[in-house]
C-alpha cells in the first residue's frame, strides 16, 4: 500500500479484519506524513473549534447575531498550518488528485459516530469548475466512498474570504442557489462540507439558503481550519 499523500510504500502487516474483509481496508498516510499533520486540540471554541479558546470565540458570537435562529456546529480534523497548506497545495491548486484519498479515515471515522441523511459538498463556480476540472470537496468524499448530494449551485465567483475585513465579509453577496425541491431538505439532518473554514462566510451562506426550507438540522465539517 501506498502513503495517500507521499505515495511512498507502507509496509505494515495486514489486520485479520482486513485480510478477511478487504473492504475495510482503506487508503491511510506513512508515519511521517501523519506527523506533519497537527489535530485541533482542546481547549478550542466549542462551536467552531478555534483553538486557544475555552469558550465561544467572539467570531461564532458575531455570527449568531447575524443567524440568531441557526444553531452552527462546526468539525475540524486540523490545524490550518504549513503543513496543511502545502497539502492543499498540491491537491487543489497543482490538481494533484491522487491526493483526494489523504484524509479518508478521519472522515469514515467522523460519519462513524455522526449520521446524516444528506452530506454535501461546497459547489465550485462553473468557471471554477472548468479551471480545475474537479470540485476538491467531492472528490476526498467521493475518495472515501461517503455518498453526496448536490443541493446548491455557486452562481458566482467569490473573492477569498481572507482578503477581506469583518464588513466586508458580511456584506459578500450570497452565491449559493438551492437545487433540489423543499421535501429533499426539510426535517433531514445535512451535513454541509468545506476544505478549509477560514472565517465561516462560505459556510454560513450555504446553511442560510438550505435553512429556508427547514432541514431538522445542519452541520459543518472542514479538513482544517
Ligand atoms: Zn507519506
Ligand atoms: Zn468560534
Amino acid at each position: 500500500m501506498r502513503c495517500s499523500w507521499c505515495q511512498k510504500e507502507i509496509i505494515r502487516n495486514l489486520t485479520m479484519q482486513e485480510i478477511l474483509w478487504p473492504f475495510y481496508l482503506q487508503a491511510e498516510r506513512c508515519p511521517s506524513c501523519s506527523e506533519l499533520l497537527s489535530p485541533i486540540t482542546e481547549p478550542c471554541c466549542p462551536t467552531c473549534q478555534k483553538m486557544g479558546q475555552a469558550s465561544q470565540c467572539q467570531d461564532c458570537l458575531d455570527w449568531q447575531d447575524v443567524y440568531p435562529d441557526y444553531k452552527f456546529q462546526h468539525h475540524a480534523f486540523f490545524q490550518y498550518d504549513d503543513a496543511f497548506q502545502a497539502w492543499i497545495h498540491q491537491y487543489k491548486f497543482l490538481g494533484d488528485y491522487q491526493l483526494r484519498r489523504t484524509f479518508m479515515a478521519e472522515l469514515r471515522k467522523f460519519l462513524k459516530k455522526e449520521k446524516f441523511d444528506v452530506i454535501c459538498a461546497i459547489p465550485l463556480s462553473e468557471e471554477r469548475y472548468l479551471k480545475r476540472g474537479f470540485n476538491q470537496v467531492e472528490a476526498f468524499l467521493t475518495g472515501a466512498n461517503i455518498k453526496t448530494q448536490k443541493l446548491l449551485v455557486k452562481k458566482m465567483n467569490t473573492v477569498p474570504q481572507t482578503q477581506k475585513n469583518r464588513a466586508e465579509r458580511l456584506m459578500t453577496p450570497q452565491p449559493f442557489e438551492v437545487i433540489v425541491s423543499k421535501e429533499d431538505v426539510q426535517g433531514k439532518r445535512i451535513l454541509l462540507v468545506d476544505d478549509v473554514y477560514t472565517t465561516g462566510r462560505t459556510l454560513f451562506h450555504a446553511s442560510e439558503v438550505l435553512n429556508l426550507y427547514q432541514p431538522s438540522e445542519i452541520r459543518t465539517l472542514s479538513l482544517a481550519r
